[in-house]
């Protein structure tokens, strides 16, 4: 299957060609590690996942690198207001973050390097722009990169180069396009910085945030790979600051896919920390989603349109899983009996595979991608309530939708719906009184499983329970 993505670096639609046959690299910002991670920032993780899981599927062997920023502005202001040593208060994060991942079904990386177990690589990364002519030393005692010396400066974010202002300086890791300035590789120790300090050639000090992830995709990907993404946020100048670092240190291109994902919105304004507009995984599990639906959430709309945040999505997610469990259920019930319908099962596999590949190579279409599966799923019902599929034709229908799962990871193909004891307790109950033919305690049985979002079936097997879609 070829793979179509859109590069920010030409603003196009591309053809993905790996550097090295059958490989691929990917480089994906990951968190700050001074609080919880929040959804908006999931929705680049999952964004990457599926695009992990795309590359995979295209036959490639992927080498992912996710970063861990242990040391930064945020990182030292926030240990120290907790009165914790900065690796103790990090770790807390780092934990959590894990555990997030796995709760939104994100496939691990091969790698996640912290800033500070990297320093020495950061080191000789600026020591060689030093050599270069690209690095100096400021009065300050900081180290800063001269955007005069590079010309290609502001060829991802398009700046435009009237608004530089050559010689200004700023040495916060964060600042806005009207900022354009030389920008700190290394920061001289100041007493705000406690004892967060590693020595160097220019005295005791840290990095600069930019230069963490220039040091650390070459140290695992080496010094020109594949992809390189995050979002649209850090497009500048973070991304800017990293292709100015690395291309003027190794004289060779740095990434050839540039990927940006667009942001979770809230009421149309980006959900972030700053504006105190966010929930965490941790919020949302509270209120009692579960982590398949806010990855259902997240992945719902193309990564490169903005994705309005709702509970009213969440819930709608929700019932659409449900849809999609009572599917699956229905056609591991029908792969028990004696096989009917292996042609009409084939063409619905060979089209739903066809269009979904199709869909989700074209720049990681997921939306298009679903709507194929909704045909499917609803053909596919229809197949089955006119008993033209079972056996092995139902077989080959849930083969598909592992399939797709593959790149989705959010389906529960071949998980078991755990009904919890009390309400079994309550069929038997249902089923006794039927026995007794005491139809009126049975029924009011069924009413009261229902509040409680519980639906009992009759089938010839017996009386089967399931959670209700709605
Ligand atoms: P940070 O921890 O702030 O460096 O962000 C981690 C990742 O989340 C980066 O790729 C950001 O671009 C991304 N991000 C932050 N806020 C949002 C948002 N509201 N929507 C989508 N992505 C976001
Ligand atoms: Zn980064």
């Amino acid at each position: 299957m070829g793979l179509k993505l859109f590069n920010t670096m030409t603003r196009r639609l591309e053809e993905f060609t790996p550097l090295i046959a059958g490989k691929a690299g990917l480089y994906t910002c990951g968190p700050t590690v001074y609080n919880y991670a929040h959804i908006g920032n999931f929705r680049a993780y999952v964004f990457e996942d599926i695009l992990r899981r795309t590359l995979t599927f295209c036959g490639y062997a992927v080498t992912q690198i996710m970063n861990l920023t242990d040391v930064d502005d945020k990182t030292i202001r926030d240990s120290q207001a907790a009165g914790m040593e900065l690796n103790d208060f990090t770790k807390k994060y780092k934990d959590a973050f894990f555990e997030d991942l796995a709760a939104l079904r994100i496939e691990p990386a091969e790698v996640y390097p912290a800033a500070t177990d990297h320093i020495p690589q950061m080191i000789l990364l600026i020591q060689q722009l030093i050599d270069k002519g690209y690095g100096y030393l400021g009065e300050d005692g900081c180290v800063y990169f001269s955007i005069d010396k590079y010309s290609d400066y502001g060829k991802l974010a398009r700046i435009d180069k009237e608004g530089q202002r050559s010689g200004t300086r700023v040495n916060t890791d964060e600042y806005g396009k009207e900022a354009v300035a030389d920008f700190a590789l290394w920061k001289k120790w100041t007493p705000a910085d406690g004892n967060v300090a590693w020595e160097s050639p220019w005295g005791k000090g840290r990095p600069g945030w930019h230069i963490e992830c220039s040091a650390m995709s070459m140290t695992y990907l080496g010094e020109h790979f594949d992809i390189h993404t995050g979002g649209v946020d850090n497009m500048f100048p973070h991304h800017e600051d990293e292709i100015a670092q690395s291309e003027c240190a190794t004289g060779e291109c740095f990434v050839n896919y540039w990927l940006h994902n667009a942001h979770l919105i809230v009421n149309g304004q980006k959900m972030s920390k700053s504006a105190g507009n966010f929930f965490t995984i941790r919020d949302l599990l509270e209120k009692g989603y579960n982590g398949r639906e806010i990855r259902w959430l997240l992945m719902s709309a193309h990564y490169r349109q903005k994705l309005n945040f709702t509970f009213d999505g969440l819930d709608a997610g929700r019932t659409v899983l449900r849809r999609i469990d009572e599917f699956t259920r229905r056609l591991k019930e029908a792969a028990t009996e004696p096989t009917v319908g292996i042609d009409v099962a084939t063409a619905l596999d060979g089209a739903c595979r066809e269009q979904f590949e199709q869909k989700i190579s074209d720049d990681l279409n997921t939306p298009e991608a679903l709507a194929v599966f909704f045909d499917f799923m609803r053909d596919t019902n229809k197949a089955l309530d006119e008993g033209r599929i079972a056996g092995d034709a139902a077989t080959i229908l849930l083969d598909c939708c592992r399939r797709l799962d593959t790149i989705l990871g959010v389906f529960d193909v071949d998980v078991e719906e755990v009904v919890p004891q009390a309400i079994l307790d309550r069929v038997e109950a249902r089923q006794a009184a039927r026995k007794a033919r005491d139809f009126a305690a049975a029924d009011s049985i069924r009413d009261e499983l229902k509040s409680q979002g519980w639906v009992i079936e009759d089938t010839p097997k017996g009386a089967r329970v399931h959670r209700a879609i709605d």
